[in-house]
């Protein structure tokens, strides 16, 4: 994904062998090659710099040990902190104590919500448990139609607006449509927000009152992994103003170079907790660091 990091790595500290501390010579010649390769993979500036600054303190710092070559030791260095920056561990949801579990979308309009709504729904019904969908988003003249279909090939109910039912207050159908979970026993209401295509601060305003109004137990911030570093910008903008608590990277089955969810994670240090690999309901899954920074290393 990142032309072969680990390879660029190696063939920058070419013919170092032997024991003892990485000269800092060495360490900067290799820093700038991982540099390179972070900004041709269309990381967020400010992530390659804290990143290379983490990997070359590491370097720097720590005997080059008996059993790897320098190369080798640079390549885990830079995946350790990779699986850092990427948050570590898997992440996981969280649940409320008292169902149901309120999970809000939001992101720009395009960035896969409906879509990952679907997607998310259908794998909590896998899960065991009972989710229920709210089409909140009443912008887009076919979200709740597309929410519909979407919710009928995962097999689980949809909550839509009818006519004289709040229709156009997208609140009004969060709130009716986290009651009707709440009175049907869903143990998990999944809310789709309305999106624009870029930051706006009517959607963010909107995002807030849906927010205030059903107190979710996640807010799972959308994001389009194509836009590479501009996730980093539209990440902050929606930490400011709505406020997430994990991120879905959608759209990874694309040519995308990588960058976002390193951009995301180094920037907002918000967990991903689930990827969105194409158009299909089935094409999603969790998220694991680990497996991230292997790709990217490879
Ligand atoms: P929303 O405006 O945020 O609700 O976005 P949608 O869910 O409508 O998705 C926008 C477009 O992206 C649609 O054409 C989807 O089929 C497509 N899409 C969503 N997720 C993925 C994905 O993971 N991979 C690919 N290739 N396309 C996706």
């Amino acid at each position: 994904m990142f032309n072969n990091l680990s390879d660029r790595i190696t063939a920058s500290l070419q013919g170092l062998r032997g024991h003892g501390r990485l000269s800092e010579a060495d360490v900067d010649k290799t820093i700038r090659e991982i540099r390179r390769a972070l900004l041709d993979a269309d990381v967020a500036v400010s992530v390659v710099r804290s990143f290379t600054g983490a990997v070359r303190e590491r370097a720097l710092g720590e005997e080059v040990s008996k059993a790897l070559n320098p190369a080798q030791q640079v390549v885990k260095i830079v995946n350790d902190e990779l699986v850092t920056v990427l948050g570590g561990a898997t992440g996981e949801l969280s649940f409320a104590k008292n169902p149901p579990t309120v999970i809000m979308l939001a992101g720009l309009q395009g960035a896969g919500k409906t879509t990952l709504a679907g997607k998310l729904a259908k794998w909590m019904k896998g899960e065991g448990h009972t989710p229920i969908l709210v089409a909140a988003d009443l912008q887009r003249p076919n979200a709740v139609n597309q929410l519909q279909i979407v919710g009928e090939r995962a097999g689980v109910p949809v909550f839509a607006p009818e006519p004289g039912n709040g229709v156009g207050d997208p609140v009004q159908v969060a709130l009716n449509g986290v009651s009707t979970a709440q009175f049907q026993q869903h143990d998990v209401v999944i809310v789709d927000t309305a999106g624009r295509l870029g930051i706006d601060e009517e959607m963010m305003q909107q995002a807030r009152d849906i927010r205030d109004a059903v107190h979710p137990d996640e807010t799972l911030f959308v994001v389009d992994a194509m836009i590479g570093q501009d996730a980093a910008r539209v990440a902050e903008a929606f930490r400011d103003g709505v406020g997430f608590s994990g991120v879905v990277l959608s759209k990874l089955d694309g040519d995308a170079r990588g960058g976002a969810a390193l951009s995301i994670t180094g920037v907002t240090e918000r967990p991903i907790l689930f990827a969105s690999t194409g158009e299909q309901l089935g094409d999603f899954e969790r998220f694991h660091p680990d497996r991230m920074a292997s790709r990217i290393l490879d």
